[in-house]
């Protein structure tokens, strides 16, 4: 059932059965009062009637047979019995003289001094008055013809009433829940219409402030992530295979070439020397892609153990050191590489230094960082510099090279972007990007701050225990 049917429904059905309740007490109320106003009436009519008609201890009949004749019967199907203290029937208005009162009722009136009752053809009231010596039992029974009429009425408008506002509640409350429900019903039609092709600046309406426009604002946050990443997965498929085509097709065509006619030992040698450095270029590259894929991750999936940062830096300093660039052919000969480590602060216990960490993919991220501190500076060396708070431990690896230029500089984090300046040096644009997930793993941070032809600093935080 559709949620602005379940909300009338609910409305109606709930204004229903107050309706009713206060109509079926309205009505309860309206004949408990009529009843006792009308024995109340009777009582005070039997009392009248035995008031006057005892006179002087004498019980004057005639006098109320009198009265009865002119206009002393004022109540509707009336009847007046009028008995002795020993039941003998003194006076009667109904013609019929076998109507007798049981004795059971006359010696209870008698005993308790009155009685009322109601019953389907009209109320019954008997007093036992004595007025000096004399007493007289009288009984008095009526049908409260208006009251009863009133109370017809009053039952027959409750009913109209009640099927009127039946009515109307169903309309106002289809009326109120449609038009609830209409900002559902419009999120649900524009939803509808977004796929995974139009994705990109679709919005839907997010105006006001109840839930459904919160709703509609979280789903445009959700949109626009989706959009983003739908963009990121797309640009990265593309840039990946341009990136693997490119040293492939260079390989291709070197060696298509090459073996188009007889070619001298140094021909050869050059050659191959190309292709070498083509085929280390792709082999970076997997290694990177597969880096990246793994960096990307459940964080469960790896092992993690504690972590000496300083000791993992001067593994990596010294590892770097050794991998030099694959020599160019022609190219002048590299500058040996150096690595500084210095530490800020003198460790006063052991776990200063420790992180709770993967030791691989931290060895990847130092090593990427240094490795980019060495191959981006003319000068070939890099400034590590180790620190630690209470709760983090901090190292910044620094570089005297070209810089990354101010409005780049948050886009190096992107797979395969390469800043405008660095076309120039071999690369694939895949490390940073590797080591930003590397960090947040380990629920660290990596920020770059840089100035254009003086130098590059990445600080690294992680915290000494993994959360
Ligand atoms: P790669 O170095 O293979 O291109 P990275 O992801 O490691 O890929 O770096 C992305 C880009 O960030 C680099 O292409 C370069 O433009 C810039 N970059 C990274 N490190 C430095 C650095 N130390 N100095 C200058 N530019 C850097």
């Amino acid at each position: 059932m559709k949620i602005k049917y379940k909300i009338a429904l609910s409305y109606s059905v709930s204004a229903f059965v107050l309706l009713n309740t206060f109509a079926i007490l309205a009505y309860y109320f309206s004949a408990q009062s009529r009843k006792a106003e009308y024995l109340e009436r009777l009582e005070y009519r039997a009392r009248s009637i035995a008031n006057v008609i005892i006179e002087d201890d004498y019980v004057k009949v005639d006098l109320l047979r009198k009265l009865d004749k002119t206009t002393f019967q004022d109540l509707y199907k009336e009847t007046i019995l009028v008995y002795s203290p020993s039941y003998e029937l003194l006076y009667s208005n109904v013609k019929d003289t076998a109507i007798r009162t049981p004795r059971r009722l006359l010696d209870y009136i008698k005993k308790n001094g009155e009685y009322s009752h109601e019953r389907d053809n009209g109320e019954l009231v008997g007093v036992f008055y004595t007025e000096g010596s004399m007493s007289v039992i009288v009984l008095v029974t009526s049908f409260d013809k208006y009251g009863f009429q009133n109370l017809q009425n009053l039952k027959q408008i409750l009913i109209i009433e009640i099927i009127v506002a039946i009515i109307l509640l169903v309309v106002i409350g289809y009326f109120f829940a449609k038009r609830m429900v209409q900002p559902i019903d419009k999120l649900v039609e524009q939803v509808q219409t977004i796929n995974a092709n139009n994705l990109q600046g679709m919005t839907v309406d997010a105006k006001g402030k109840d839930e459904i426009a919160q709703l509609g604002a979280n789903f445009n946050t959700m949109l626009e992530r989706l959009s983003n990443a739908f963009d990121l997965q797309k640009s990265f498929v593309s840039n990946a295979s341009h990136e693997l085509r490119t040293p492939l097709a260079s390989i291709i065509s070197q060696l298509q070439v090459s073996l188009s006619k007889d070619r001298s030992r140094e021909e050869y040698m050059e050659v191959l020397n190309s292709v070498l450095e083509d085929a280390q270029h792709l082999s970076d590259l997997s290694n990177g892609l597969l880096q990246l894929a793994q960096s990307g991750l459940d964080e469960r999936q790896f092992v993690f153990n504690e972590v000496r940062i300083d000791e993992l830096m001067l593994d990596m300093g010294n590892l770097i050191k050794l991998k030099q660039m694959p020599a160019t052919a022609g190219a002048e000969p590299q500058k040996p590489r150096r690595v500084d480590i210095d530490f800020l602060k003198v460790p006063e216990q052991d776990t200063d230094l420790i992180c709770e960490g993967n030791e691989s993919l931290l060895k990847v991220l130092f090593l990427n960082l240094l490795d980019n501190a060495l191959k981006y500076s003319s000068d070939n060396t890099a400034f590590v510099t180790i620190d630690f708070t209470g709760t983090a431990i901090q190292v910044q690896v620094k570089d005297n090279g070209i810089g990354i230029p101010a409005d780049e500089l948050d886009k190096i984090f992107e797979p395969f972007y390469r800043a405008s300046n660095s076309h120039s040096v071999r690369g694939h644009g895949l490390g940073l990007s590797i080591c930003k997930k590397i960090v947040q793993l380990h629920n660290g941070q990596l920020t770059a701050t840089s100035t254009p032809g003086e130098g590059t600093t990445f600080t690294v935080e992680l915290p000494h225990r993994h959360q």
